[in-house]
């Protein structure tokens, strides 16, 4: 992770305009994360609040690379996180409300997961809120796709 976020700062460094590139695409995503927050809280958060067998574990709640582009494009600060921790036991960010950190500030991956019963729910859904759902979550995809290429774009002139 240290070489990871080594990497990312250095390139940032190195090209301000680029960065700033970055920062633009960062902050549109960020946009996109607050407009996404009424519809998790009305279509998924009622299931995970009393889900049983929750899928929080840290190995999914850990940032991977693309994550700390977002993160240090945005110059958001990153989470600390206990390495000594398994796996498999439960994410180190769940609280007895659920995720204790802001949706931007999560994993990618914690955003795009959905478990079996919550598919269920959304394929029952044809409602033009959840269509708004569904085109904010493709625009964000869209977005981190743009963040990613510009970053390597940006690296590989460095490198
Ligand atoms: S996504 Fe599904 S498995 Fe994960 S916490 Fe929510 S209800 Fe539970
Ligand atoms: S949603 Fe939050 S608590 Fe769940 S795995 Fe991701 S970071 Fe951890």
């Amino acid at each position: 992770m240290e070489s990871a976020l080594r990497k990312i700062r250095r390139a940032m460094k190195c090209d301000r305009e680029a960065a700033r590139a970055l920062l633009v695409i960062s902050s549109k995503m960020e946009g996109i994360y607050s407009e996404l927050e009424p519809y998790f809280r009305d279509y998924i958060e009622p299931f995970c609040k009393n889900c049983p067998t929750p899928c929080c574990v840290n190995r999914h709640g850990f940032p991977d690379f693309e994550d700390l582009i977002f993160l240090n494009a945005c110059g958001r600060n990153l989470n600390e996180f206990d390495f000594a921790c398994a796996d498999t036991d439960m994410c180190q960010y769940l609280g007895s409300n659920g995720c204790r950190l802001a949706r931007c500030a999560r994993s990618y991956r914690c955003t795009w997961y959905f478990c079996d019963e919550v598919l269920d729910r959304f394929e029952s859904e044809h409602s033009a809120s959840f269509m708004k759902f569904d085109e904010l979550m493709h625009k964000l995809a869209s977005e981190r796709a743009k963040l990613i290429k510009k970053f390597e774009s940006l690296w590989s002139h460095l490198a």
